[in-house]
């Protein structure tokens, strides 16, 4: 995978060989500028691979895929729209009646402990919170591959414990089609090793993998 930019072309991803199993939780680890944020545009389809080829779910990934929830850094949310509107987005950009989706978004916002703010606005939620609407966004139309990066790298120690019990928690509570297959995407490798079937550990040389660990931990 190369950027084109204007002071050249630059390689982010080369021979990258990697395959995920269906339920599969996977965290990707690796200095910054190794490749990860990378690796999920273009997992996403946000981003063409230059060579090479991206298949989700038996289909060649070409394009923007739908079948994927993306939860980032920042949550960033709409902030002149309420907390249920904007947990209802994908289906508007789908192009389904987010009606049809009030009774899901609200089973979300609750499983979450957010019940009572869906007509609160982003500002008025601490920044976990507003996580958790991001989250349960990702999760409206129950995608079966979720791809996180490093979601809760901008939160307090304490409320990312809470963060990652909650996601497992998410995770563990099997949608329609079974566990979600989820890419994670963390600078913190205790949190990697918490949360994963299996670590891949990308290295210093852009795109590089260097080692998969399987880490086999009973589920809490
Ligand atoms: P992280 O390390 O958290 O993945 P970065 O700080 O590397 O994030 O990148 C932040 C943003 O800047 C991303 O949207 C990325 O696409 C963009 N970016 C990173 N490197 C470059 C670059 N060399 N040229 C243009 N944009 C870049
Ligand atoms: P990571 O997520 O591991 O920090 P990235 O995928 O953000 O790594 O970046 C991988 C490489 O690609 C880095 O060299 C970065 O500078 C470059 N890069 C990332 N985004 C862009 C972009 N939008 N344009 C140009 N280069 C980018």
């Amino acid at each position: 995978m190369v950027y084109e930019t204007g002071s050249g072309p630059v390689e982010a991803l080369r021979d990258i060989t990697l395959s995920v199993a269906d339920g599969e939780f996977v965290s990707l680890v690796g200095p910054s500028g190794c490749g990860k944020s990378t690796m999920l545009r273009v997992l996403a389809g946000l981003r063409p691979a230059t060579s090479g080829s991206i298949i989700v779910d038996g289909q060649p990934v070409t394009r923007p895929i739908s079948k994927v929830g993306m939860v980032f850094q920042a949550a960033v949310l709409l902030k002149w729209r309420t907390v249920l509107e904007n947990v209802l987005l994908p289906a508007e950009l789908a192009g389904l009646n987010p009606r049809r989706y009030r009774d899901r978004a609200n089973d979300l916002l609750k499983l979450v402990g957010l019940e009572g703010f869906a007509t609160k606005r982003p500002g008025e939620l601490s920044g976990g919170m507003q996580q958790r609407v991001a989250l349960c966004r990702a999760l409206l139309l129950d995608p079966p591959l979720l791809l996180m990066d490093e979601p809760f790298g901008a939160l307090d120690a304490m409320t990312r414990d809470d963060m990652n019990l909650e996601l497992l928690r998410v995770w563990g509570e099997a949608g329609e089609g079974g566990r979600k297959t989820v890419l994670f995407v963390t600078h913190s490798i205790p949190e990697a090793v918490f949360l994963s079937d299996r670590v891949v550990v990308m290295s210093p040389r852009p795109g590089r993998i260097a080692d998969v660990v399987t880490v086999d931990l009973p589920r809490p």
